[in-house]
């Protein structure tokens, strides 16, 4: 993933007589992709600067692990190789045994297991590591795919982060067209109505965008997956489907779709935040907000229905607040 550059003046440890030196090792570092080991480092910043020492490096990557600027990762190889922690989310990584590349995936799935299991076990989770090791396409069939460049990587990251908006419209579409079917309550049903209506427009854009993608890049529907969100965002409606099926009254219809949008908005808050400045970035961002749109209008919903119906309960005229809400 291309990696914004941190101001370095933050980062400059005070009153260090190294800081130059060490400015420029840690610029060198930052501006590769990849994993790279203590060696690698050294020829790179020899390329920029014969000057400055092999300890130089090493101290200055020990720094950067203590800093949080640099993660220590271990494919296995006996060496360390160092990675870019510096607003760069939490991944995982395949290696190659036999080339030893190494690729990198998110996954929201891999992450909530991870931490439903560190809680059923009472366990402060620190550091996991999950790794697939075994031999890349590249090895298995000898066809050479070109590295991944910037701009594909985040070409390929905003694909991802379209195709789970997609599937997250999708099925909320398919939950309020349920829940409009399902409510009695008229106002209730044209609400849901309108945000089966809503969800459906917004798919349509969703889906021009990411027609829209694929036509600057030929190649770009085939390459691999980076962000595998399988369960963790569309899960959310069609669990909220799930449980209209069984009965539910237009207040109960209403929560349901409350607390979807709850945890879809918060999902996608959640991952955009740690995403650095990207097109996917603003994917999910944009979808966070439109959710919380949907997420306030029926939170309002609910609360002027609970009214309308103290009110039919105690036979009164309707309050002048009910009345304004309407
Ligand atoms: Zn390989
Ligand atoms: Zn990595």
């Amino acid at each position: 993933m291309a990696r914004n550059l941190p101001d370095l003046s933050s980062l400059r440890p005070a009153g260090s007589k190294h800081s130059t030196k060490r400015d420029r090792v840690l610029s060198v570092f930052l501006r590769q992709e990849g994993h790279l080991s203590a060696d690698d480092l050294c020829d790179l910043v020899h390329l920029e600067d014969p000057g400055i020492g092999r300890a130089t490096v090493y101290r200055t990557l020990q720094w950067m692990v203590g800093a949080g600027i640099a993660r220590k990762v271990n494919f296995g190889e006996g060496r360390a190789r160092f990675e870019p922690a510096y607003r760069h989310p939490r991944h995982f990584h395949l290696v190659c045994a036999e080339c030893r590349r190494s690729s990198e995936f998110l996954s929201s799935d891999i992450e909530s297991l991870l931490e439903e299991i560190a809680s059923a076990r009472n366990f402060q989770a620190g550091q996991a590591v999950v790794q697939i090791s075994g031999v890349c396409e590249d090895c298995r069939t000898g066809v050479k795919t070109p590295p991944l460049d910037g701009t594909t990587t985040e070409r390929v990251f905003a694909r991802d982060a379209l195709r789970i908006a997609i599937a997250t419209e999708r099925s909320g579409l398919e939950f309020y067209s349920r829940a409009s079917k399902l409510t009695t309550d008229p106002r209730g049903r044209e609400v849901f109505e309108r945000l089966a209506e809503e969800e459906k427009e917004h798919l349509g854009t969703l889906e021009k965008r990411y027609a829209e993608l694929l036509a600057d890049d030929e190649q770009l529907e085939s390459r691999p997956t980076f962000l595998f969100f399988k369960g963790a965002a569309n899960g959310i409606f069609a669990e909220g489907s799930e449980k209209l099926g069984k009965g539910v009254d237009d207040q109960q219809a209403l929560l349901i779709g409350i607390k979807c949008e709850r945890g879809s908005h918060q999902f996608f808050k959640r991952y955009g935040e740690r995403f650095e400045d990207s097109e996917g970035r603003r994917i999910f961002l944009e979808f966070a907000d439109e959710e919380r749109t949907h997420l306030e209008l029926l939170i309002r919903e609910y609360r002027s229905l609970r009214e309308r119906q103290a009110t039919e309960r105690s036979g009164r005229r309707p309050s002048a607040r009910a009345r304004a809400a309407r």
